[in-house]
């Protein structure tokens, strides 16, 4: 099956093979140069020099430790949010007890930098700016981001910022926007299965960690700089992910960042003309399309449904449909990770082909 969705992705077959390396002993030395390794390239990759740690545990686990680390009850926290996974960050930031202000824009718009400032000026005793970085449910980024993490800097604010679908795919620079603490998870850009998530932390939201309040232990990230310390995680480390790691880590240093992230906006741009060209309409804002999904708006009379069957069925490729209250009107088409221009291409023509065999004609 050819997976043209916004995770998991394909994975490389050299990367898939090394998963089934005999287990190590993670408490011995050759866990310590492996963690070294992979926790130096991460780094490379969000474009920081503070320390990145790996959860064993998917996106979502990420995102929970982004809040529960930093966030406790009574705090006053900017949520914002563009979509489903936005919605998600504010769950989170409701099960600590905070006291969120919602800046909620429809499906398919992005954040706009000057509500920011407005919010946080209207309330400041807002401590955090909790966001989404790339929004995969609408294929909608916030390319603001660097003007919103100035505002919230300017305003006393630390930044948490979901990357679990831009990282690789779009540029992501923690250090020198300013972001706080970003997260990312392996099934996305990283040509990696699901079941790793990365976090950065700066040295400031390390520093506010021990007064945080809200109960912690799995994702104690405490814990977790105590145990990098010795090469090591607190608990037993998915090993076989971390073993893929290293390889994905060595390819993407090998391509060069730059040009990883410039194979997925020419990727993300065939995509979107490709669609065009067969008569669809995006959802995301104009200017703000994602490097990594494209959502495609259903016309009247198209069963996104029988759509992505029969594309599924007769032509062994997955599209995504619509999460939440956006099944059924949106369908989408990832195009993140170990991509190229021959797998879009490939992506366009099942698209095709699908909609010639259910009938439907924009
Ligand atoms: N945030 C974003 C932007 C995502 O795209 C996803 C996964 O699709 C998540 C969070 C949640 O990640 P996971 O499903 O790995 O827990």
């Amino acid at each position: 099956m050819r997976l043209r969705l916004p995770g998991p992705t394909e994975v490389p077959e050299d990367i898939a093979n090394i998963g089934s390396k005999p287990m190590i002993n993670h408490r011995g030395a050759e866990m310590a140069e492996l963690m070294h390794n992979v926790c130096e390239d991460l780094k490379i990759c969000f474009g920081t020099k503070n320390e990145v740690h790996i959860l064993t545990a998917s996106g979502t686990g990420g995102l929970e430790a982004g809040i529960v680390n930093h966030i406790s009850a009574e705090d006053e926290v900017l949520v914002i949010t563009i979509g489903i996974f936005g919605n998600r960050f504010l769950q989170l930031v409701e099960m600590v007890g905070a006291k969120p202000t919602v800046l909620k824009y429809d499906f398919g718009e992005a954040a706009d930098a000057n509500d920011v400032e407005a919010a946080l000026k209207k309330n400041p005793n807002i401590r955090f700016v909790v966001m989404t970085h790339n929004e995969t449910s609408t294929g909608t980024t916030n390319y603001q981001i660097e003007k919103i993490a100035n505002i919230a800097k300017d305003n006393n604010c630390l930044i948490i910022v979901d990357a679990v679908s831009s990282l690789t795919a779009t540029p992501v620079e923690t250090d020198k926007w300013g972001l706080d603490v970003v997260v990312s998870g392996s099934q996305k850009g990283w040509m990696m299965p699901p079941g790793l998530a990365f976090i950065s932390v700066s040295e400031e939201a390390w520093s506010i960690q021990k007064d945080c309040k809200t109960p912690r232990f799995y994702f104690d990230l405490i814990k977790h700089q105590e145990s990098l310390k010795k090469g090591q995680t607190p608990w037993t480390p998915a090993l076989s992910l971390f073993y893929q790691l290293e390889l994905a880590l060595n390819k993407l240093k090998s391509e060069g960042m730059d040009n990883v992230i410039a194979r997925h906006a020419t990727c993300a741009e065939k995509a979107r003309n490709g669609i065009k060209a067969l008569g669809f309409e995006l959802l995301a804002q104009e200017g703000y399309e994602s490097n990594a999904v494209t959502a495609i708006k259903a016309p009247e009379g198209l069963d996104v449904s029988t759509l992505l069957k029969t594309a599924s069925e007769e032509f062994d490729t997955a599209f995504a449909g619509g999460q939440g209250s956006l099944g059924g009107k949106i369908f989408r088409f990832g195009h993140l990770g170990f991509v190229t221009e021959t797998d879009i291409d490939n992506g366009l023509n099942v698209l095709t082909k699908s909609l010639e065999a259910i009938g439907f004609r924009n």
